[in-house]
């Protein structure tokens, strides 16, 4: 049984703790790591206190580390015997990880593509700037890589890999959504670290279409679904991690796009901190001191994790996908949805972490259960989805298919801006 080492005790790691620790057969031990020994202890103490069969510091322990220095990864891996790794921290830490685990040959999982600071509107597709090639090495290394396995990214690839499988001959569109019903109470708060989060709402769009990654302004297309549970939200074509690999494994479809579901508030609240300069990433002197304006908001903004407690309503994230199957055109929507309030019952937690964390340690399973192990580097996509949609539900997400009408579309209006 391989060790696990979890890095990151952010909302999502600590989901993924407590979710590891329900599957500890599967699992020899849990380290949990991240620079803040106080975080961590209080993590790995919940998961004591909610499963009374593991105990703190054998069966779980606690080790601090920066992980955007390679070398102390590579030694922590070392010094637990990790044979899998766990990349919930931020993104600027992927590189680090991800050496250290070519050069111990430990398996490699994350749930979003590396980022550099203080660097605005990458080049798509995003996954050619520091994870594809690396791939070489994860060869040599004769390990594995799977990329992107939160649950957008993730599952929804899963969802695209398993409607190739067995929904659709063909694939003519993918519109992947993502709505959340729910309420934390506050003024405005972003879901995850804010740095990712508002970064990534704040740059251009780029989604596929004809063959192409085209850019558009962000916000500038809009529509409104009709999805189960969370019903009709307004949601926003947005650039994705998820749009940068799904054009390789299905390059037939036509279009593949991205769309979330913002409030008006939220909306109004982005639109005065964008339009002050005050989401941007590259550094402003201030006093004598050079700061990105977006680390200055995201240390006034509340801490995800604490929104968790009170958090009412519903998140439903799936899949829309357009093709044909057996000469006749069919119409998709795979999707899952999550209660707030359940989540936090559970393990302390708000859906978005939860959604995150469940399938990262869904796609642990998978490795270490052997039923996953490319010795390479692979997007979740390229991966046989049965196996991971089989054993998802076990760890605590659902998931379900409903046909659409072929010939009605969501109704397209334009953007908000
Ligand atoms: P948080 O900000 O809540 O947590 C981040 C964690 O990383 C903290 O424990 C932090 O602890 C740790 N960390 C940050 N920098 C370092 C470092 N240099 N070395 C070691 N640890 C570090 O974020 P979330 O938990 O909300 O999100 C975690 C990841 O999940 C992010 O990459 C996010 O983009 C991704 N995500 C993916 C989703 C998906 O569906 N695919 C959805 C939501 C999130 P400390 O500061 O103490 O070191």
């Amino acid at each position: 049984k391989p060790n696990l080492l979890i890095v990151g005790a952010g909302g999502v790691g600590a989901v993924a703790a407590h979710k590891a620790a329900q599957f500890a057969e599967d699992f020899g031990s849990i380290a949990l790591a991240s620079r803040t020994e106080a975080k961590l202890q209080q993590v790995a103490q919940d998961v004591v206190d909610r499963n009374p069969d593991i105990t703190l510091g054998e069966d779980i322990v606690t080790e601090t580390v920066d992980a955007r220095n390679k070398e102390e990864v590579a030694s922590l891996i070392r010094k637990v015997d990790a044979g899998i790794v766990l990349n919930l921290a931020t993104p600027y830490c992927n590189t680090a990880i991800m050496d250290a685990c070519i050069e111990t040959g430990a398996d490699y999982l994350d749930t979003a593509v590396a980022e550099e600071e203080h660097v605005e509107n990458v080049p798509a597709p995003w996954y050619a700037n520091f994870e594809w090639p690396r791939k070489p090495d994860f060869d040599k290394a004769d390990t594995n890589a799977v990329l992107g396995i939160g649950f957008d990214p993730g599952v929804v690839n899963v969802f695209c890999a398993y409607a190739k499988r067995h929904l659709l001959d063909a694939i003519d569109s993918i519109d992947i959504i993502d709505v959340n019903g729910g309420d934390h109470g506050r003024y405005f708060a972003t879901n995850f670290d804010p740095d990712t989060n508002l970064r990534e709402i704040r740059e251009d769009v780029i989604y596929w279409e004809d063959g192409e990654f085209k850019t558009i302004p962000h916000h500038s297309r809009k529509m409104t679904v009709d999805l189960p549970v969370v019903g009709e939200h307004d949601v926003y074509s947005m650039g994705h991690d998820e749009l940068h690999s799904l054009p390789r494994a299905f390059p037939e479809a036509k279009r593949i796009e991205f769309w979330m579901g913002f409030g008006e508030r939220y909306l109004r609240v982005f639109d005065v901190l964008e339009n002050l300069g005050l989401i941007s990433s590259i550094p402003v002197e201030v006093e004598g001191v050079e700061m990105a304006p977006l680390k200055m908001v995201k240390a006034v903004l509340p801490d995800p994790a604490t929104l968790a407690e009170g958090y009412t309503g519903e998140v439903c994230i799936g899949c829309d996908i357009r093709g044909t199957k057996n000469g006749k055109p069919r119409r998709v929507f795979i999707y899952s949805t999550c209660d707030h309030t359940e989540c936090f019952r559970e393990v302390g937690s708000q859906a978005i972490s939860y959604t995150t964390g469940v399938p990262a340690i869904a796609a642990a399973l998978m490795l270490a259960r052997g039923e996953w192990d490319p010795k390479t580097m692979v997007n979740v996509e390229e991966l046989n989805p049965d196996p991971f949609l089989d054993v998802m539900p076990k760890v605590g997400i659902d998931w379900k298919v409903m046909d659409l009408p072929v010939d009605g579309s969501w109704p397209e209006t334009s953007g908000h801006n």
